[in-house]
């Protein structure tokens, strides 16, 4: 497989339910402000959907990017208090499908999270897939087959080069909001599942080509031996990314 060096790392914030508009356009613009490799590392900051337009507007020239958490996969119509893709235009260039929170809070099923990726592609923003196991599903020996099901039902409705233009975060359910983050080892080993699972439904260009980042309690304390093990490309932050100096801190470990 492709060296780590050959793929992009992306780092995502996301902000969850936290931000208004004016806070979220402070944060944005205390990322922006920090000292980042940003001819290394792809930024994108995913706030709340009310915050996008100033989040927007606080990056302007500057290379940090804005993603929307969550998108529905219709592009109009009798859906009260979704959001489609088109929509979003001038708002984001990423939106992530699948997080563990939408998928246990809001029942959101595999096939859902392929018909948002797609929609997210023929908007021509980049999905971040976000996959993982429960505790119970790696305490039962159930890891592969999870992340089997989950990446097998969004990216077999994908061509190859869609499948690469995804980023796909690896995000075990038992790690994120917890403090308790996958060892390097058991993240390297996931990610390393999933780029073959990828391989086996897309073929080996696809899966070298993908991004696959990850997710789940990473901290300034844990990001430097996560971030720099191969097949690891990068970050999706919860918690920490609301605090620029942290979220700074992860991004500039994820420099090759
Ligand atoms: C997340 O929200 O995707 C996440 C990983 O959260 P945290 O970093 O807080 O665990």
């Amino acid at each position: 497989m492709t060296s780590p060096q050959a793929r992009r790392p992306v780092v995502a914030a996301n902000w969850k339910m936290n931000t208004g508009p004016d806070d979220g356009a402070a944060l944005a613009r205390a990322v922006a402000a920090e000292s980042l490799p940003f001819a290394q590392v792809d930024v994108v900051l995913c706030p709340p959907a009310t915050g996008l337009a100033a989040v927007v507007a606080a990056v302007q020239g500057t290379p940090v990017a804005v993603g929307a958490q969550h998108v529905f996969w219709e592009e109009s119509g009798a859906y009260t208090g979704e959001i489609s893709v088109p929509m979003l235009e001038g708002l984001a260039t990423y939106a992530v499908a699948g997080h563990s929170e939408r998928r246990q809070l809001f029942g959101e099923t595999d096939l859902d999270v392929q018909r948002k990726t797609l929609a997210i592609l023929s908007g021509g923003l980049t999905p971040i897939v976000a996959v993982g196991e429960s505790l119970d599903q790696r305490d039962a020996g159930e890891t592969l087959g999870v992340l089997r099901s989950q990446v097998t039902r969004v990216f077999e409705a994908l061509t190859p080069a869609e499948t690469a233009a995804c980023v796909i975060a690896y995000e075990p359910v038992w790690a994120i909001g917890t403090g308790r983050n996958a060892t390097p080892e058991q993240a390297q080993e996931a990610i390393g599942w999933i780029r073959d699972i990828v391989a086996a439904v897309q073929g080996l260009q696809a899966a070298e080509l993908v991004r696959i980042q990850y997710g789940g309690s990473v901290s300034p304390e844990n990001c430097q031996e996560l971030l720099c093990r191969d097949g690891i490309d990068g970050a999706l932050v919860g918690g920490a990314s609301l605090d620029a100096g942290k979220f700074a801190a992860i991004v500039q470990a994820a420099a090759p």
